[in-house]
Parts: C-alpha cells; structure tokens; sequence
C-alpha cells in the first residue's frame, strides 16, 4: 500500500502523517515534499514521486535518497537514459489508461518498459501504475475501460501493478492490483460524489473547530456581514465563530451551511469573512461566549460542507491554513 500523503498529507501534515501510518510506501507529488520525508524527517520507506522529475538534475537526488519515479512521458525517459547515478532508481511507468492528463500511451507500454530494462539508471524491477479518472462514480463504464486498457497495455510485462485510488479501493475491487494508492480515506472522507463518510464507516482524521468569540441580540430586519446578504427574520441572537477563509473555511458556504455549536446542528447566516463567520443561534438559547463551535470533523462530515459550498472534501481538508493551530489527540474509541 502507498498512502497519498502529497499537499501536506491533505492538509493534515506530511511528516505528521507519515510516522503515523504503517505504509509500505508514501506517495508524494514533488521531490521537495520527497526530501521532507526523508531527509528533514528520516522516513526509510519507500517514497513515490507520482509525477516523476521535473528536471533532468533531479534524478540524482532522487539516486541518493532512494525515491522512486514515475516515468509519465518519453522525456522523462530519455533524462533517465542520459544519466549517470550512484545507484539504479525504482521506476514505475505511468501509463495512460484514459484520465489523458499524464501517462505513456498504453500501446508504447511494452517497448518503453524494454528501454527501462536496458537503461543503467534504472532498477531491474519496475512498476506498472495508472490513474482513473471516474472511479467516483458507482457503475461507469469509463472505469471498467480503464481497467481493460490497463490489463491490456501492462499484459504479460513483469512489473508489479498499481491502478486503485480510494474510490477503486472501496468502490472498484478488480482495480487492487498488487499495490494500491488510498489518499483521501485514510484521512476519513468518503471519495465518493455520492457518500459521506460514516456511509462509508471512515472516520474524520480531521476536526476543524473554533470557539464563539461573541453572541449579539439583533432586531428582526438587520442585515448580517458584509454585503448585507441575510436578514434577521426576527429579533434573534446571532453568534460570531472565530474563523474564515484566512484559515480556510470556504468563502461560498452559503446561508444554511451546517455547524455544531457545542454539539447541536447550528446554521451559517451571512456570509464567510477573512476571520469570522455569524451563526443563526435560535436553537441555541444556552450558548455563551467561549463555547466550541465545529466546522467539520467528527459528527459533521466535511463532505456536508462540500456540498453546501460547491466545493469538494479534498479542497476543504487541503485547505486549512498555516495560522490553524494543530493539536494531535489521541483517536475517540471505535465503540464510542
Ligand atoms: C492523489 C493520488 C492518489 C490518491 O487519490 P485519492 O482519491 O485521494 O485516494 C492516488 N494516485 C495518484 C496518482 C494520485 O495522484
């Protein structure tokens, strides 16, 4: 298995995340998130650079840390033929099973893995991955294409196999392969469009909470926030959450989006500013100054906040910001 654990472990904290999980490997976008894992932080397993090198220079420093590369493209082949390296690398060919974003035209498989085995740079075991692109919806077709194309571009080749994301791992069995690739579940959101979480039996990895940093008495008619976007229907508390888009809470959550304010469904009203947010608190005749305000996290699935403000787990969870305190507590009990 290699854990996804590339944007800052999906915003969760790399190195935090990697000596957390028991991975057979770690999966990393850029070698700069590569060098934190192992050289800052002295992590020994295998790490995987999902987009290759960048740059020809790289490779060395890839030889000397033991990073694997994936080799998506003839260029990138044709850096690791040219070059001269302390010892061979772990390649894994990326091929293009139909995401058409990265990735060896399939039927190039076969002759691009023979020039891999004759190349010096290159470790005489080389991996077979590919990407899908809808293994997040239930029954597509797309994806049974995948895997056929897959099957058919990597079909009598040595290599171990690489294919399931999430989705394919909770969604998609024949993608398993002999290593598969989760991100977004081990953080405990569902890759699914159609899911939350506990549908799923994930737990949030993840609470994002604030506190009420004030409860004001307002009259029936006067706007809220800027823009003035929401009306008190009637004289009403409205309460002020310490959080915004500066920390990463979604500026679009719209009026209606959930939170839990001491635990009990409370509602968005007005919209998102850089540091705050204001809280229909009618339901909430016992709040106070002070008391925990979550904007998701256990109990409120950051898949429900996605949905409220168009956007998507992956982009909510990557997207806390640095002035975010994080605090690492122990995991609730699975019973409890
Ligand atoms: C990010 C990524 C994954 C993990 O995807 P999830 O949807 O988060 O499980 C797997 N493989 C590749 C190539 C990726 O880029």
């Amino acid at each position: 298995m290699a854990a996804a654990v590339k944007a800052e472990g999906y915003g969760h904290g790399l190195v935090r995340v990697a000596r957390a999980l028991d991975a057979d490997a770690f999966a990393v976008a850029c070698i700069e998130e590569a060098l934190a894992l192992r050289e800052a932080a002295g992590i020994d397993r295998r790490i995987v650079l999902l987009e290759g090198v960048f740059e020809a220079d790289e490779l060395a420093l890839c030889a000397r840390h033991a990073l694997d590369v994936a080799i998506h493209h003839p260029e990138q082949l044709r850096m690791l033929e040219l070059a001269r390296l302390e010892r061979p690398l772990r390649v894994w060919l990326k091929i293009d099973s139909g995401m058409h974003r990265l990735g060896l035209a399939p039927e190039t498989a076969p002759a691009i893995f023979q020039r891999v085995r004759d190349c010096p740079a290159a470790h005489a075991e080389i991996g077979l991955m590919s990407h899908l692109a809808r293994a997040d919806e239930r029954d597509c077709d797309y994806t049974r294409q995948q895997l056929q194309t897959f099957e058919a571009a990597t079909a009598g080749l040595p290599g171990e196999r690489s294919l399931a994301n999430s989705a394919g791992i909770l969604g998609w069995p024949r993608t398993h392969f002999d290593w598969v690739r989760p991100g977004i579940m081990l953080y405990g959101a569902s890759p699914f469009v159609d899911s939350l979480a506990p549908d799923e039996d994930l737990r949030p990895a993840m609470s994002f909470h604030t506190r009420l940093i004030a409860i004001r008495r307002l009259r029936r008619g006067e706007p809220v926030g800027y823009g003035g976007t929401w009306l008190c229907p009637e004289d009403m508390d409205v309460g002020v959450a310490a959080v915004g888009y500066g920390d990463g809470y979604p500026r679009h959550a719209p009026s209606g989006t959930p939170v839990l304010v001491n635990g009990r469904a409370a509602a968005l009203v007005g919209r998102v500013s850089m540091d705050m947010i204001t809280l229909d608190l009618r339901q909430h005749p016992e709040a106070r100054i002070g008391d925990p305000v979550l904007l998701w996290g256990e109990g409120l699935p950051v898949e429900r906040i996605a949905q409220a403000a168009g956007a998507i787990s992956y982009t909510l969870l990557c997207g806390v910001t640095a002035r975010v305190r994080r605090e690492v507590v122990p995991a609730p009990s699975i019973d409890g």
